[in-house]
């Protein structure tokens, strides 16, 4: 019965009309091969919506300046737009914009954490805890700095189902772990890890921790207050921005307590040939002219996912993931690699007696674009026992007929390979 006095429920979210979505991406329209593309290396580096590209036409056309150092109209324009990109990653993220760097990406970021903070700090009998399933980028910086400090590594192990084992993760973090490196979401896997309960054990322990966020942002909200890390890295290209832009957040006593990384300008306030005062952070560790017109691409990037809305991208996604997964199991000899419960849309897989290399080729030539290598994760291989795999990775943007061509695509591909 309708009672007149009862609150009115609440708006239900605007359906997305996805396929309008998807005309927002020019490339998704071309052709490879003779057929249509169909692009699942997402993973790899996401298409860009025209709003991004249109952004970043738009500076040079309109705008180009350098940032922060000029006083003149263009000067100021540039530097406007550039903050606003901080600013809006800031509320995109439930951050201070203050607490983040602008840098080239994940690779940059997670560099900029080994050198200024864990490089002064480290000494030996330290360790820093990784796990199996990191990208290079945040193996290969730990090594350089643990080679610098006489600091050990140490591994945390992961299921065959390719999740991490909590109870080795938390039993590995012993008082000699100064720093834990984890992935947010595996790029090789799809496992989203429970970072928010990892940090917590990390946090109790004392243990630093860097979260590697660079395939949760394209998939899924991400609250970095809540995750309750110490440092969170990410990377541009894989949320419609261009290539060169990312962050990194760090905590606000980190930052004040780190010393820069790169010399230049931007980072000063004073330059004497006796010595130099330091800008405050962010701007400290933000040496030379940064990629100005790709950030501001970032920050359309960032406006445009939020607009989408990240709940229903990721409801978008797990969508089309449950359909992809349920076709690639029909294909005879197929194997995949990570089947965690909690998943982001990436498919890492084999054919049995068909080698990744010769299944992506092959696949190119049907118009599909996937991945084949080692996808930056040799430990990862190590652990299954395999050079490489091929890997499907889903956006937002991809669509059903799209899953099932590719899925045709292989089945003939497969034919034609054994
Ligand atoms: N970490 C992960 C999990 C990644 O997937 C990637 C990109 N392949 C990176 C780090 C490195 O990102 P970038 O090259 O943009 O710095």
């Amino acid at each position: 019965m309708n009672r007149p006095d009862a609150p009115s429920p609440p708006p239900a979210p605007a359906a997305v009309d996805w396929a309008a979505v998807r005309a927002d991406f020019p490339l998704l329209t071309r052709e490879v091969n003779g057929k249509p593309l169909v692009y699942l290396d997402s993973a790899n580096t996401g298409q860009k919506p025209r709003a991004v590209i249109e952004a970043v036409d738009d500076f040079y056309r309109r705008h180009n300046a350098n940032v922060s150092r000029a006083v003149h109209t263009l000067g100021s324009e540039a530097t406007e737009r550039y903050e606003a990109t901080r600013a809006a990653l800031a509320r995109h993220l439930n951050v201070r914009a203050d607490e983040l760097v602008l840098t080239s990406g994940t690779t940059f970021a997670i560099n900029l954490v080994a050198y200024s903070w864990a490089l002064p700090r480290l000494k030996p009998g330290d360790a820093i805890l990784l796990t199996r399933m990191e990208h290079h980028a945040n193996i290969v910086p730990w090594q350089l700095v643990a080679e610098r400090t006489g600091a050990t590594i140490k591994v945390a192990e992961i299921t065959p189902q390719g999740t991490l084992d909590l109870d080795a993760l938390f039993a590995a973090m012993t008082p000699e772990v100064r720093l834990l490196g984890v992935t947010h979401v595996s790029n090789v896997l799809g496992t989203i890890n429970p970072v928010r309960e990892i940090c917590r054990e990390a946090r109790r322990r004392g243990i630093v921790t860097v979260v590697d966020g660079s395939q949760a942002l394209p998939h899924m909200p991400v609250d970095i207050a809540a995750i309750g890390c110490d440092f969170y890295a990410l990377t541009g290209h894989k949320m419609c921005g261009p290539t060169g832009t990312g962050a990194l957040w760090a905590r606000r006593e980190h930052l004040a307590a780190m010393p820069p990384f790169l010399g230049g300008g931007e980072m000063i306030k004073e330059v004497r040939f006796e010595g130099t005062v330091f800008n405050d952070p962010p701007h400290r560790f933000e040496a030379g002219t940064p990629n100005i017109a790709g950030h501001i691409g970032l920050g359309v990037a960032v406006e445009y996912l939020a607009a989408l809305g990240m709940e229903r991208v990721a409801a978008r996604e797990a969508e089309l993931l449950a359909h992809l997964t349920e076709e690639l199991g029909r294909i005879e000899g197929l194997r995949i690699f990570g089947t965690a419960p909690e998943k982001a849309a990436v498919v890492s897989f084999l054919v049995e007696g068909a080698h990744a290399h010769d299944l992506a080729t092959l696949l190119d030539l049907e118009g599909v674009a996937v991945r084949s290598g080692h996808h930056c994760a040799h430990p990862l291989m190590q652990f299954y026992g395999v050079p490489a795999t091929c890997r499907a990775s889903l956006a937002f943007y991809n669509t059903h007929a799209e899953i099932e061509a590719f899925v045709a695509a292989m089945q003939k591909v497969r034919k034609l390979l054994l």
